[in-house]
């Protein structure tokens, strides 16, 4: 079988790698861009993930590349702490959690790629327009003029995918909630745990920061850095590009107050070196991925909000589940089917629960009920309402601890 991945990103390259394990090594990616770029700031991977990625066998690469989250801990916009909880391998999951910088994860996956599948099937600089199928065959047509001809073709060419557009031409562009985000990543001194994830405010107002390395022999860390603010009116949206280059003043004079004993924001904005700005946009569920031999992966499937840290986790779970389907389903058909069915009511319930801030409901409640900040936390929500909200949330994306420690892999024996 040959396999056809349209982008080179996280989604597409663990998609390579899991049909390698799987035994499908006819598989060729074709990037846009003409060298596949190490860019982004900080993800955050799920213990859900770190497995698939363990089972692939980079776990040594990830554990050396990026940082195990300790503790996830929410504030309300004064500074106070509303809610803690450990995670990863401190909260029970028997893999870790990683922060770690995007470009070093998709270094990993790029490397491991030219290892294992070769890079003479990785085709940079080769921007798909447009796909055409018949019952023998599938071929993805290149604005340079190209095409080539597999099996199976996966779209998995991001938020603003080409091939999304041709099996849903009414859809439009992504949705814009009015939110705006900053982000960065800073060398600075460690705070709270050291391995402390921390988000800070209320939706559309609101600081996401972690560290996503060890410390360095300077005594920091690479902190990242996501500020958010509700910008819809009065601006424009600004434009969906991951590399759009923003003026730190602009940061400054939206954020420039975030300063608590325990953590300094406003010091951050200045230790950046650039910042840059990306609208928060997602898009409806479909009612349906694959058109024959043609099926969506990752955020070409499922673009969501950055909230509760699932983009990527959830492109990777999207592989590991479509190559064990292709190499164990009878026919093609077959192994769509059953692929957008363990995969796709579990994202669209995701972006669902990612624009109801799904994780973090918490700190919207915090401001609806005690604007102006609290003595105690207790008199803000009722007992074991915190407990309840945390463990909604792991349910719907995935990451029960005992439900992801005794499902079956996803590997291919
Ligand atoms: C440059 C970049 C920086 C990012 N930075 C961050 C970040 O800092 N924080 C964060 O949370 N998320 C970031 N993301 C998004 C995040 O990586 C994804 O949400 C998540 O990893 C899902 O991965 P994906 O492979 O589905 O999509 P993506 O990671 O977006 O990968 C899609 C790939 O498809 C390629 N592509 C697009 N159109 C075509 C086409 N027509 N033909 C061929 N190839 C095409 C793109 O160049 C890209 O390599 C970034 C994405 C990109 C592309």
């Amino acid at each position: 079988m040959k396999v056809l991945i349209v982008g080179g990103g996280i989604g597409g390259l663990s998609l390579a790698l899991s049909l390698h394990a799987a035994g499908i090594d006819d598989v060729d990616v074709f990037e846009a861009s003409p060298v596949v770029e190490e860019l982004g700031v900080g993800i955050n991977v799920l213990p859900h993930a770190v497995r698939e990625l363990t089972e692939l066998g980079l776990d040594d690469e990830l554990a050396a590349a990026g940082l195990a989250t300790g503790e996830f801990v929410m504030f309300n916009k004064h500074g106070q702490r509303i809610w803690a909880e450990p995670r990863g391998l401190a909260a029970g999951y028997r893999w870790p959690q990683y922060s770690i910088h995007r470009g070093r994860l998709l270094g990993i996956l790029h490397r491991a790629f030219l290892r294992r599948v070769g890079g003479h099937r990785l085709h940079a600089a080769r921007r798909i327009v447009c796909s055409s199928q018949d019952h023998r065959s599938v071929s993805a047509h290149f604005a340079d003029g190209t095409a080539a001809e597999g099996d199976v073709l996966v779209g998995a060419d991001g938020v603003h995918s080409s091939i999304r557009m041709q099996l849903h031409p009414d859809e439009g562009p992504p949705l814009w909630n009015g939110i705006t985000m900053w982000r960065a990543v800073a060398r600075a001194e460690p705070f709270l745990s050291g391995r402390s994830m921390v988000i800070l405010g209320y939706f559309g107002k609101r600081a996401v920061i972690y560290p996503i390395t060890t410390l360095g022999d300077d005594g920091c860390t690479l902190v990242n850095i996501v500020l958010e603010a509700k910008t819809a009116q009065g601006r424009p949206m600004p434009r969906q590009d991951w590399s759009h280059r923003v003026d730190r003043d602009e940061v400054r004079a939206l954020f420039g107050w975030m300063r608590f004993d325990w953590i300094d924001v406003a010091m951050l904005i200045e230790a950046a070196e650039q910042w840059w700005q990306y609208p928060m946009v997602d898009r409806d569920p479909l009612a349906r991925w694959s058109f024959g031999r043609v099926t969506l992966l990752g955020d070409a499937a499922h673009p969501m909000y950055p909230v509760g840290a699932n983009g990527a986790s959830q492109a990777i779970l999207d592989a590991r589940t479509l190559a064990r389907m292709l190499a164990l389903e009878g026919s093609i058909d077959a192994a769509l089917d059953a692929y957008e069915s363990a995969r796709r009511p579990a994202t669209a319930a995701v972006v669902l629960s990612n624009r109801l801030v799904g994780a973090e409901t918490c700190m919207e409640l915090a401001e609806e009920r005690a604007p102006h900040g609290f003595e105690r936390v207790e008199e803000v929500f009722a007992p074991g309402e915190l407990e309840r909200l945390s463990a909604e949330y792991k349910r719907t994306a995935g990451f029960d601890p005992v439900t992801l420690n005794d499902r079956p892999s996803l590997s291919v024996e």
